[in-house]
């Protein structure tokens, strides 16, 4: 679906700007400085674009995001007109139904409002300006905060309740838009990104910033040298060190880096043969669940676009104990959770299945970041530049919209602008020619 033309062979020389990582922050980077002008190249590891947003066709037989699914985020968000402009399908998904089971029955009336009630209570007990753990703010006592906090925590957020910051969970705009894209989101976002001069399977290696210029050591394209480098991986990535700077980073930058480490949600897709169970298509399953850290739940979204699949997610503390197990064990815990609640036709209708590992992803090492309580001011330090010439972007960085696809493009954004202001206006002979087309990069 996207253009799949790339750099290959010797890499450019001295371009204007060097983008490590061609996920949503790389490719909105990447659009903004081409947009104004300036030479810019990307680097990526991967042997494709979109990073975490990544749609696979071939597991099913039809589109499935194995990273973000859900477009969310302000109207102003390109991808909205972008999408509408390329013919893709966007389903609203803002007020879907919930199934809510209490043990092996539908909820009742009663108990269906007393769920809302706990859900209402929690949001306004976070409504708070301190930057503390929602565990030290949340009614914790009663049914339903175990499926309450599940939602909030492990599953929203990628980490337990008692690892979550009020401050991470009060830093979100409003959705204007929700939306699930039946081509996929990851494919939307690599559309979006088609046609940038990506050169992919180079994993850059070091980064020397020392100088006037910024030197970008690849494994096995050599060394590219630029103006200045926007750095959009991970902070798992940059936690582990299998990217170097050379001066070191500086403590700040490495003390926000622990401070920002990664959640992770880990999806179970369960395909089964055309049974619908009662459960509707698009339409949320929760069940009530023990208050517990870990968070052992796993809640679904059924049957997405008329599909045979039952998407299950489950996150925090429980994701990364359940990561070093295969796939057929999370499989067992889906269709257990599963069963709970629907009974034990469920294995019986059971087709296949598959589970997503963003924890052993070298590339990724987690989901997406969660600040440690008390330190979500930690996002806008790591987004402060190297000494003008090496700049941060991702979603760790995507202010009210953090740990989403829409942060991540806003944060590459941002850091194009940084960059211009940092290199100045461009000489006219240097100006490329435009993009193609959908320049829309804003
Ligand atoms: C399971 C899951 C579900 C999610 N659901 C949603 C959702 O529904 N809606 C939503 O908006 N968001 C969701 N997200 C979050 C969303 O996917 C991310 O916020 C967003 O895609 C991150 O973009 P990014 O550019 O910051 O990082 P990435 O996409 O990780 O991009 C960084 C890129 O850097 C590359 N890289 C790493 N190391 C190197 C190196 N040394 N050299 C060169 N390249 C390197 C990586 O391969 C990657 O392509 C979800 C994420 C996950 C994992």
């Amino acid at each position: 679906m996207y253009d799949e033309r790339r750099l290959s062979g010797k890499l450019p020389t001295n371009p204007d700007v060097v983008v490590v990582g061609c996920g949503a922050a790389g490719i909105a980077a990447a659009r903004q400085l081409s947009a104004a002008g300036r030479s810019v190249i990307v680097l990526e590891a991967a042997d494709r674009i979109g990073g975490r947003a990544y749609t696979d066709s071939t597991i099913f037989g039809r589109p499935y995001d194995l990273g973000c699914a859900w477009l969310q985020g302000p109207a102003r968000l390109p991808y909205v007109a972008f999408a509408r402009r390329r013919g893709f399908t966007l389903v609203d998904h803002s007020g879907a139904r919930t199934a809510l089971f209490v043990g092996n029955r539908r909820a009742l009336p009663a108990e269906r409002r007393r769920y809302e009630r706990v859900a209402g209570q929690t949001r306004a007990a976070l409504d708070t300006a301190d930057d503390v753990s929602v565990a030290a703010r949340a009614p914790t006592d009663g049914r339903f905060a175990g499926s309450v906090l599940a939602w909030l925590g492990a599953l929203d957020h990628g980490v337990d309740y008692p690892d979550l910051s009020t401050a991470d969970v009060n830093a979100y705009a409003p959705y204007a838009v929700n939306c699930l894209v039946e081509e996929g989101l990851g494919t939307l976002i690599a559309a979006y990104g088609a046609r940038l001069p990506v050169r992919l399977s180079t994993p850059v290696r070091r980064i020397r910033w020392g100088g006037s210029r910024v030197h970008i050591e690849t494994d096995g394209a050599g060394t590219v040298t630029a103006g200045a480098c926007i750095v959009t991986v991970s902070t798992g990535v940059l936690a582990s060190g299998s990217l170097r700077f050379d001066p070191g980073l500086p403590a700040w930058k490495s003390a926000a880096i622990e401070r920002l480490p990664m959640g992770l949600l880990t999806k179970v897709a369960l395909q089964f043969d055309g049974e619908r169970f009662g459960l509707r298509r698009n339409e949320w399953l929760t069940y009530e669940v023990e208050l517990s850290s870990p968070t052992r739940a796993c809640f679904f979204l059924s049957f997405p676009f008329g599909s045979d699949l039952m998407i299950g997610f489950l996150g925090g503390r429980f994701a990364w104990e359940l990561s070093g197990k295969g796939a057929d064990h999370a499989i067992e815990v889906a269709l257990d959770a599963l069963q709970h609640c629907l009974g034990s036709g469920v294995r019986r209708h059971f087709v296949r299945g598959h589970v997503t590992d963003w924890a052993a992803d070298p590339l990724t090492l987690g989901a997406y970041a969660a600040a440690r309580p008390g330190c979500h001011d930690a996002r806008a330090v790591l987004a402060r530049p190297l000494g003008d010439r090496v700049f941060f972007a991702g979603e760790a960085m995507g202010g009210a919209y953090i740990a989403l696809a829409a942060g991540a493009h806003f944060s590459g954004v941002a850091a194009a602008r940084l960059v211009l202001d940092a290199l100045g206006q461009p000489r006219k002979a240097d100006r490329p020619g435009a993009l193609p087309r959908d320049r829309t990069a804003r």
